[in-house]
């Protein structure tokens, strides 16, 4: 059965058209004005646009995370992931410390089996090389994992040293994987927290305030260094203040093939949100920290001029209640994240477009073109042309809506964005030609959604 998109929009990366889309079972078959009906099933998108749709490359659904889990699993997670406008992720595996790879990734392919609604990729995350991580990451690119993060924070939890980096790196050069990092120095920051902790300063403010920006920029630093020398493009996470910035900007300046995303929430809120009083601060600890309010415009106008490549959310929620209560006494006993895989593009629309900080063809580039690119998924994700999946958002963008966790469809029991209205939201939302979600109705099914494998030598190569 074909479906035919008519009346609507297309926004795409390049370009906005009115144009009608023809999809054929899973896959857009034709985007041209005055397509006929011909026996298709109709939908009308007049005054929508027609936008691919979004792809959020860095969530953690059931994560285990300091002796507790992340609240949502593949199932509660891709649903609202949907309700958002969001049609594809990429989550993390995590290896094991003394164990293969190819472990965690049975592991997380089962979290995800029978569960996911919509498709997914996977990054795999390395804590050791141990005697047969480079093979491992090898096996692991044959496997569609085309990208791996390493921390260089969390000290005997997940740091790795810069040979392990190095010798990542160096392998990727070969498997044309691409190395994720998560920069910040860790072993100085240890040092600061337990200062902190020994003068008794234990609240959850501290958590932002024993992570200094100079420790994420050290770290953006040397990973892009680190590069360098390799030989290898890098993509540095979650950046979230100007200090760090500067190092990605400065190295793309001189060529370097240096990327570097950001999330909603460094881009919206600062540090007084963690002096919020009875614990709820602990609702907006997550690494790296909320930063000072000079440092927000600067990462809207780092995105808006491709200093920074692409908006992902981090999702990693835990339940204020029975979570993030744990570190009642001490901070860094805090569950570490927050949730947000529902609200990207309603964010990013909002205070992106309609505040004139990006343009509309920004907006999805950031949300959903260059995460396809750069990991590998594109163009058959991220794209609105014939032979692509047939992954669209029907975008209204006059659309009101209040931001609540009593309405959000998250496991989990606070919003970071409680009582924000935004104007514009996803309306109908299409996976692979299913209708998944079409006025707030959830039409999609458990288990329908698929593992996504990943191509090596993505945009970050070119
Ligand atoms: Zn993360």
């Amino acid at each position: 059965m074909n479906t035919l998109i008519q009346n609507g929009t297309v926004v795409t990366s390049t370009s906005t058209t009115k144009a009608d889309v023809l999809i054929d079972g899973e896959t857009i078959r034709e985007v041209r004005a005055g397509i006929p009906a011909a026996g298709a099933n109709v939908i009308d998108a007049t005054g929508l646009y027609v936008i691919p749709g979004g792809i959020d490359c860095h969530t953690h659904l059931d994560m285990p995370f300091g002796g507790t889990t992340s609240a949502d699993d593949f199932e509660t997670g891709t649903r609202a992931a949907a309700f958002g406008g969001t049609t594809s992720l990429v989550d993390f595996a995590i290896q094991a410390r003394g164990t293969r790879m190819r472990d965690a990734l049975d592991t997380w392919w089962k979290k995800a089996e029978g569960r996911a609604c919509i498709d997914y990729g996977l990054h795999m995350i390395v804590t050791d090389l141990g005697q047969c991580g480079l093979e491992d990451m090898d096996d692991m690119v044959r496997e569609g994992v085309a990208s791996f993060k390493l921390f260089m924070a969390y000290p005997n939890v997940l740091m790795v040293d810069d040979a392990t980096i190095f010798k990542a790196l160096s392998q990727t050069a070969k498997n044309g994987a691409l190395i994720c990092m998560h920069a910040e120095n860790g072993s100085v920051i240890d040092v600061i927290v337990a200062r902190a902790i020994a003068e008794g300063k234990t609240a959850p403010v501290y958590h932002a305030l024993t992570r200094p920006t100079r420790a994420e920029a050290e770290a953006v630093h040397r990973a892009i260094a680190m590069s360098e020398i390799a030989g290898a493009p890098v993509y540095i996470v979650h950046l979230s203040s100007e200090d760090a910035l500067n190092q990605v900007r400065e190295a793309r300046d001189r060529g370097v093939p240096a990327f570097a995303e950001t999330c909603p929430q460094y881009l919206l809120l600062s540090i007084e949100e963690l002096e919020r009083p009875n614990f709820e601060g602990a609702k907006y600890v997550f690494t790296p920290p909320l930063r000072e309010k000079q440092n927000l415009p600067k990462l809207w106008k780092g995105l808006k001029h491709d200093h920074l490549q692409v908006v992902s959310t981090d999702h990693c929620p835990f339940c204020f209640e029975d979570q993030k209560i744990l570190g009642k006494d001490d901070f860094t006993k805090i569950p570490n994240g927050g949730p947000g895989i529902e609200n990207r593009l309603q964010l990013m629309y909002h205070y992106g477009v309609n505040q004139d900080q990006l343009s509309l063809n920004r907006f999805v580039e950031i949300t959903s073109t260059a995460p396809a690119r750069i990991f590998g998924m594109y163009p058959r994700k991220g794209e609105i042309a014939a032979g692509s999946d047939a992954d669209i958002v029907l975008w209204d963008p006059n659309a009101v809506y209040t931001i609540s966790a009593k309405t959000h469809h998250m496991r989990v029991d606070y919003s970071m964005f409680e009582g924000y209205e935004v104007t514009g939201n996803a309306r109908t939302v299409m996976s692979r030609g299913e209708v998944i979600v079409d006025r707030g109705q959830w039409l999609g099914k458990a288990g329908r959604g698929r593992y996504l494998r990943r191509a090596a030598r993505g945009g970050a190569w070119k």
